[in-house]
């Protein structure tokens, strides 16, 4: 699998490429998919992509701290993102993978997975080849898109909120045996947010050029107005 010029071609002058970036539970996913569906682009949830390498390593018992045996296994499953923002899609050999990978266990294991160079070399040249392929461009949400996957991203966005605010929005959104108690989910989402910034290949960080959104106050309707309208402004500036 390669990036070509080829598929580097295939996006229209008018598309735009939208990078949002930030830590857990700062409303990155549902801004983006949001954001995309208003403005008719696609979308890519790149945490879900290390999610579905993370599922297999442990469906076929890899063990998750043994760095090697990790990148020894990396090329070996195929992931495959659906981007339409109204039913976004992830498969693995095939298999829907869509509730396996919001497991605690994978929400456990899937940073020591996304730390190591081989499967980041790998799940960033499927981003790139997909966010090549949109024609009318994408949204693509994660931890190092404008910094390292798309640094020539028309907009970078860079989601922050307190660990409290994030730590309430992620326990709203686990149900049932996956609820924990809010302390529980706060240490939870310190520790992976450590985990994810403190990696030696490509970290969690802010770009230089990203516009950094505090979400402490704000409600997801105003978020995603927010983004919308920083999109309009670089399009209307092209
Ligand atoms: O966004 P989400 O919480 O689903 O991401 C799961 C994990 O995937 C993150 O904690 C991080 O370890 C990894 N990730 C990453 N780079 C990205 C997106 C996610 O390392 N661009």
């Amino acid at each position: 699998m390669s990036v070509t010029v080829e598929t580097a071609a295939r996006n229209t002058p008018a598309a735009v490429i939208v990078a949002i970036d930030g830590p857990s539970g700062t409303g990155k996913s549902s801004t983006s998919k949001a954001v995309a569906a208003k403005l008719g682009l696609s979308y890519l949830d790149t945490g879900a992509q290390y999610r579905a390498i993370t599922w297999w390593m442990i469906s076929n018992g890899v063990d998750v701290q043994d760095a090697a045996a990790v990148a020894n296994a990396s090329a070996k499953p195929a992931i495959v993102s659906g981007t339409d923002p109204a039913a976004p899609t992830i498969t693995v050999d095939g298999a829907d993978a869509s509730g396996p990978i919001r497991t605690q266990e994978v929400t456990a294991k899937v940073s020591a997975v996304s730390a190591v160079a081989e499967v980041r070399a790998r799940i960033t040249e499927l981003q790139r080849e997909i966010a090549a392929a949109a024609e009318g461009g994408i949204v693509v949400e994660g931890r190092d898109i404008g910094t390292t996957v798309l640094p020539d991203a028309d907009l970078k966005v860079f989601l922050t909120a307190s660990p409290e605010a994030r730590a309430a929005r992620r326990s709203g959104e686990l149900k049932g045996s996956q609820a924990s108690g809010l302390a529980a989910t706060r240490d939870a989402l310190v520790k992976r947010d450590a985990a994810d910034s403190s990696r030696k290949t490509s970290p969690l960080a802010k770009a230089d050029d990203a516009v950094e959104v505090d979400t402490t106050e704000l409600t997801l309707q105003q978020v995603i107005e927010c983004v919308v309208t920083l999109v309009e402004e670089k399009r209307a500036a092209r």
